[in-house]
């Protein structure tokens, strides 16, 4: 099967994760057919268009590898070919100039509701109000143009619309990939501008002419366009063009069944690079938001671009749920190469200070162990400092508790132990501890709380023989000795 699939914002904002499951779901099904998955920048409306959305929209789909197989198209680049295409449905026959101004229309609707609100005074007649209902349903019902059937223009020069003839009778049917089989009546369907007086084309007009010159073969979007695909077909019906099939995605909803907004969490897809998702993380989350492939939770790129089919995405909203995000990116966290991580890190270890190279080393060397200590890495920074807080530590309550006369007593009898290990290694510092305590009776929870308590403050940390090994000897006997001289003094 030829696939050619696209993503079509309109750059009139930061693109949002209902926007970036479009892109993934467009990209996911042309890798799964060998085919090409375009980008179009839908910028046909001047005014709420801005180079800084474009700019944002491109930096979120690069953030998440949604590469387009060819440089993105800007739409408002294509204005004269959408125009020069009405023109040649004028001569076809199958549009025509509308002389209808936009005031005529205006006071056309406003002479349908005045009907609509005469309809509903008190003591009318039956018939009275039943035929002012009936005025007024035609007047407000959609447009269907006195020129539909050509006439010589009022004047030579009088101002024209292009319209498009809408169809004229029946049911119009779709075969959505998503959700089946839709039905609109045909008078549901006006005679749609395709050029306005200025020769500008509209954006319903350029959509189709667009995906048709891009030769997208799937077009998969949001379901806020289902109804747009009813005035489409015919555009591309009147050209004598191929039809594409469309698929329209249910919406996101938030995690309380409501439509998403702001309050359930962060919508502009970046925002999550800054809460420290990894994008694969974010992708593989953003996959299951809405399709499914038997119970699988997680799945990498590869998985997902061979399994990816329209017949698993769901028909009802799906719900953001910022929970198993946070476990689908805890996942990838720990699957993530340790030079990429380490170098994803940074941003995030900076915000906590900075850090000099021995501490800097000191993480890396720590990384691999601590790699299931976040869901993002945000909470993997926090992770790292008890590996970089400045001597002499602060103690927490229980870190206090646990440097008892006895505690101290215990790392006193310890520190020449560790003194005289010969190799620094997690191995040896073990060996040291284990043979001081046999020498000494102790048992391990007898010297690991204040040996913990010296070296971490209180922070968490995992095992403290590896933990001895990546602060390094010095540290190590600095921090013992921290605790020693303030207790002794
Ligand atoms: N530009 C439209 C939007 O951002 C998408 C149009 C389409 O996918 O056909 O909602």
């Amino acid at each position: 099967m030829r696939v050619v699939t696209r993503f079509a914002p309109s750059p009139t904002g930061m693109l949002h994760i209902g926007g970036a499951r479009t892109a993934l779901f467009n990209y996911l099904f042309a890798k799964r057919f060998g085919g090409r998955f375009l980008l179009r920048i839908e910028d046909t409306d001047h005014e709420r268009s801005t180079p800084e959305a474009t700019a944002a929209i491109l930096d979120a789909m690069n953030w998440l590898g949604l590469t387009p197989d060819e440089l993105p198209v800007m739409q408002s680049k294509q204005a004269s070919r959408h125009a020069a295409v009405a023109h040649e449905m004028v001569a076809r026959g199958t549009a025509f100039r509308c002389y209808v101004s936009a005031d005529e229309l205006q006071a056309r609707r406003d002479l349908g509701e005045e009907k609509r609100v005469a309809a509903r005074a008190e003591g009318l007649g039956e018939t009275e109000r039943a035929s002012l209902l009936a005025e007024a349903g035609a007047l407000l019902a959609p447009f269907r143009s006195p020129w539909r059937n050509g006439g010589s223009p009022p004047s030579p020069d009088a101002p024209y619309t292009v319209r498009l003839r809408a169809p004229d009778g029946g049911d119009r049917i779709v075969e959505d990939g998503v959700q089946g089989t839709v039905k609109v009546h045909a008078s549901e369907i006006d005679d749609l501008v395709l050029l306005r007086t200025d020769n500008t084309p509209t954006y319903m007009l350029a959509v189709v002419v667009d995906d048709h010159d891009m030769g997208v073969t799937h077009v998969i979007r949001g379901d806020d366009h289902l109804r747009n695909t009813f005035r489409q077909i015919p555009i591309y019906q009147a050209m004598g063009w191929d039809v594409p099939e469309f698929s329209h995605l249910p919406m996101i909803h938030g995690n309380d069944g409501a439509k998403l907004s702001k309050r359930h969490g962060a919508l502009s897809t970046t925002v999550y690079r800054d809460l420290g998702y990894l994008p694969e993380g974010m992708k593989a989350y953003l996959l299951r938001l809405g399709w499914s492939h038997g119970d699988q939770e997680i799945f990498t790129e590869d998985e997902a671009i061979r399994l990816f089919d329209l017949g698993g995405i769901n028909k009802s909203p799906a719900r953001l749920d910022l929970e198993k995000l946070g476990t689908v990116n805890a996942h990838f966290i720990r699957e993530a190469d340790n030079d990429r991580l380490f170098d994803l890190l940074q941003p995030f270890l900076a915000q906590e200070g900075p850090l000099d190279p021995v501490t800097s080393a000191r993480v890396r060397q720590a990384l691999p162990f601590l790699k299931d200590r976040g869901a993002t890495l945000v909470e993997l920074a926090a992770a790292f400092r008890f590996l970089r807080v400045a001597r002499p530590l602060e103690l927490s309550k229980n870190a206090k508790k646990a440097i008892s006369a006895e505690g101290l007593a215990r790392l006193g009898g310890l520190l020449p132990e560790l003194r005289n290990t010969a190799t620094w290694t997690t191995a040896s510092i073990s060996e040291t501890i284990t043979t001081y305590c046999t020498a000494t009776g102790l048992s391990m929870g007898q010297i690991g709380p204040p040996l913990r308590a010296a070296l971490t403050g209180g922070l968490p940390a995992p095992d403290l023989a590896p933990v001895m090994d990546w602060l390094g000897r010095d540290e190590t006997f600095g921090r013992i000795e921290d605790q020693l001289q303030t207790g002794a003094g």
